[in-house]
């Protein structure tokens, strides 16, 4: 698999998956049969009948619908980044190596979600990173290269470069084709939350910030959600009335580097849950906090994913999650449920390789790391050791935590 990994360019990849996933549908569809075959034949043992495919064994009489939604945290571009992207090309700057690893995994959700925590101005604003964020307008292609689907706009840094910069951002990423909400071009838009319908599902999307670096102004906050439980209150029953199916709140919330959720983020998403929000993702803190999964009421919340792409280091700021969640609905249910919730771990890893300064988004997933390229160095391997703190720090928390990785691996081969 690695092999095909390193040889495609990440488009091919899709395809891959969607021909594995073709393949794997139609192996499914074959012992479907055969087993309903068999079924059939055990049921008329002495019919003396030649047996042919009745119309009933169709393969469409299960007609579940199942969803994979993937959602990152904080997307960032500190000036050390912007810098390690940077080629001599005519595109100027490539973000594409350090998604290499964790690509596939976000192409092959059916929503993948992310925070945009920087705006994309243009190069006239001046390329910036870290205290008031410009990042190459390249990042966004390169996002929508690897798998992101939905962009959310609205957090601390969307102002960064004033109402212009603001507006810039959206136009740029709404020519990509990109799905986005939080900030918006008009200071009246006709929604303040997007909605997109997957294989039939109705999922409308809000997304707020606890505020923006700076002030807002009478003028300037109609372009950005920032929270307040009333204005949210309405959203939801507007969604409502559009028949969503599935309402997910990304909320950018909490304090900074605290990895647990404060007072404020536990009664926000109380309320969310209350007023019929099934998923609630947080991020702002920069570091992972805990999830919680309630089955028994369909509601799933993680109060922080942390960074997905940035250069802070230290006290846990390189670890970040992704929420893996799956919603179904049955044939004959009249609702979408959550039949799976968990959270994906992974290390930015800042390396040097060929005296260049690279970051390396590096799922901690034995199956990733267990097929590492040679360039990557065979150190990584003992990245795994990291997890079992964050499983112990978590699980520790109020909450249900939801790991899909497997634990262990085994070191290196003679291969390497
Ligand atoms: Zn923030």
């Amino acid at each position: 698999m690695w092999e095909w990994c390193t040889r495609s360019p990440l488009r091919q990849r899709k395809g891959y998956m969607k021909s594995f996933h073709f393949f794997k549908y139609i192996f499914l569809c074959t012992i479907s049969i055969a087993v309903l075959f068999l079924i059939d034949s055990r049921a008329q043992p002495d019919s003396g009948q030649t047996l042919t495919t009745p119309a009933s064994l169709s393969v469409t009489s299960d007609t579940a619908v199942s969803i994979r939604i993937l959602c990152t945290g904080d997307i960032m571009t500190h000036t050390s980044v912007i810098n390690a992207a940077k080629v001599k090309t005519v595109k100027k700057y490539n973000f594409l190596p350090s998604f290499e690893l964790v690509a596939p995994y976000l192409q092959s959700g059916d929503l993948t979600i992310g925070n945009l925590e920087t705006v994309l101005a243009g190069d006239s604003f001046g390329i910036s990173g870290y205290p008031t964020f410009n990042a190459p307008q390249a990042l966004a292609n390169d996002l929508k290269e690897i798998g992101f689907d939905l962009l959310t706009t609205c957090n601390n840094h969307s102002f960064d470069k004033g109402l212009k910069g603001l507006k810039n951002t959206i136009h740029h990423i709404d020519s990509l084709g990109f799905l986005y909400t939080g900030t918006f071009t008009d200071s009246v838009p006709l929604k303040r939350h997007v909605m997109t319908e997957i294989k039939g599902c109705k999922i409308g999307v809000l997304a707020y910030t606890y505020g923006i670096n700076g002030t807002l102004t009478s003028r300037t906050s109609r372009y950005i959600n920032t929270i307040d439980t009333i204005k949210i209150l309405n959203e939801i029953n507007t969604i409502k009335s559009e028949k969503a199916d599935i309402i997910i709140a990304v909320m950018h919330f909490g304090d900074e580097y605290h990895m647990t959720p404060s007072g404020e983020q536990k009664s926000l998403v109380q309320f969310l849950w209350r007023n019929g929000v099934q998923i609630v993702i947080g991020h702002h803190p920069h570091v992972l906090q805990p999830a919680v999964f309630d089955t028994a009421i369909n509601r799933f919340a993680v109060f922080s994913l942390g960074n997905f792409y940035s250069s802070q280091k230290g006290n846990n700021k390189d670890i970040g999650g992704i929420a893996d969640i799956t919603i179904r609905k049955m044939p004959g249910d009249s609702l979408f449920k959550i039949t799976d919730a968990h959270i994906s771990i992974f290390n930015v890893v800042t390396w040097t390789d060929l005296s260049k300064l690279r970051y390396t988004v590096l799922p901690l997933d034995s199956t990733v790391i267990k097929s590492l390229p040679s360039q990557y160095p065979a150190s990584w391997y003992s990245k795994m050791d990291t997890l079992p703190f964050f499983i112990k720090h978590l699980n520790s928390m109020n909450g249900i935590f939801f790991y899909d990785t497997t634990k262990t691996v085994n070191p290196p081969d003679s291969s390497r």
